[in-house]
């Protein structure tokens, strides 16, 4: 076997290539299913069969490209489609990082050397909350699919896929025994590494995140014949919580904490009505299971202890959990070293504040994630960007890191 070197110009190439696909000023529009995506996905499937892969794309719309190697296989990637108007580099940065070490592979015949090269669908959420990788470790029902909706258009999820040619397709499932883990790069989407200046994220958690809607209901009236304590004013019950929820959070949380309160409506939205209902979405994140626990009980007490003393009716809901998932430490030593070598102290270890598909996969097999800087922290932005030279960069670690890992675990065997 030759020495395994991966081509960082074309990396670049297919990059600026797949910028084009569903092109939106400076990014791309290219949501889940759309033409653009679908015209992806099967360049990557091609181009995996190019190499001597059996690649597929499977019944929720996964690329999925399997080794020919034996051995303990390496599951590599992320995602294709995009946020609406969005980056370019969101998502397809780590197929093709994956893509390009599968290519070198092949090219200097180290044909024991095994990669399957994955591209997760919808991690975006277009129909859901990370549909392709659940699907794939068997968390999502028929049902489900069923009652999925695109949240923009509002087509369901059947005729997209229909449309796609993919309807009565099989979705894989995965076999853990196959794979000794997973190893995903992403751009930052944060400026925790322009921050201090460095070029490489070694991923060690995966933030938990949850998210509430608290809903108020109280009495629509005139805003200028209803005297203030005859009033039960749905909008004014939910900023109330919100208010308390800000000292409570505060005194709660740690540097790694955040939390959000993105979308407040009160109806009918009047200036001269009194609201009758009112609703907020809450969503806390944290790498803490214990601090998300305190978080959300917190929460709960300030509903109750609202609806006792308002005159409206308080009520919560649970509108998503999930946890927050550890790399594992074996593959993040892998990894650290590879960048330790390659850029020496121009690194460091780091939560990712947004969900990935590793979090999901990391229920069934040891994962790993590596960041690259996200220019000015931008991102689901179109004119999210990150430098060619930390592309380039990125692309050599994940690649020297992918094949230590194979490495080191068929060694092992
Ligand atoms: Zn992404």
């Amino acid at each position: 076997m030759q020495e395994i070197q991966i081509n960082c110009e074309r990396v670049l190439g297919d990059l600026y290539t797949l910028r084009e696909v569903g092109k939106y000023k400076n990014g791309v529009h290219r949501p889940t299913l759309s033409e653009a995506d679908i015209w992806v996905r099967n360049w990557l499937k091609d181009q995996l069969n190019s190499i001597g892969f059996k690649s597929k794309i499977d019944g929720i719309a996964n690329v999925i490209g399997y080794s020919p190697a034996s051995g303990k296989k390496l599951l590599a990637g992320s995602h294709l489609e995009t946020q609406n108007r969005s980056g370019w580099l969101d998502g397809v940065l780590g197929v093709i990082y994956a893509l390009e070490t599968a290519r070198a592979i092949h090219e200097a015949g180290g044909h024991e050397l095994g990669i399957d090269v994955f591209a997760f669908a919808d991690e975006e959420g277009h129909f859901g909350s990370f549909l392709g990788s659940r699907s794939l470790i068997g968390q999502v029902t028929e049902k489900e699919i069923d009652a999925a909706r695109d949240r923009t258009t509002g087509v369901p999820l059947r005729k997209a896929l229909l449309n796609a040619g993919l309807q009565g397709v099989r979705r894989e499932l995965l076999n853990p025994e196959r794979y000794l883990g997973m190893f995903e790069a992403h751009i930052e989407q944060g400026a925790i590494l322009e921050h201090h200046a460095k070029s490489i994220g070694v991923v060690e958690t995966i933030v938990g995140s949850k998210q509430f809607k608290v809903i108020a209901r109280g009495q629509q009236n005139h805003a200028g014949t209803t005297p203030m304590h005859l009033r039960r004013d749905a909008g004014r019950a939910i900023l109330s919580v919100y208010q308390r929820l800000e000292t409570v959070f505060s005194n709660l949380t740690s540097e790694s904490t955040v939390w959000t309160f993105g979308k407040i409506h009160f109806y009918p939205n009047q200036p001269s009505i009194i609201p009758g209902h009112a609703e907020m979405t809450v969503q806390i994140r944290d790498p803490s299971r214990d601090v998300l626990g305190s978080l959300k009980s917190e929460l709960q007490r300030v509903v109750e202890e609202e609806a006792e003393s308002s005159p409206c009716d308080l009520e919560m809901k649970i509108e998503s959990e999930s946890a927050p998932a550890r790399m594992d430490t074996d593959l993040i030593s892998i990894l650290e070293a590879t960048a330790a070598k390659i850029a020496p102290l121009d690194y460091i270890k780091m939560n990712s504040g947004a969900g990935h598909d590793a979090r999901t996969l990391s229920a069934i097999m040891p994962s790993s994630m590596m960041f690259v800087p996200s220019i000015g922290g931008l991102s689901h932005h179109y004119n999210e960007n990150t430098s060619d030279e930390h592309i380039k960069l990125g692309a050599r670690i994940y690649s020297d890191a992918a094949i230590a890992m194979i490495s080191l675990a068929n060694l092992n065997l």
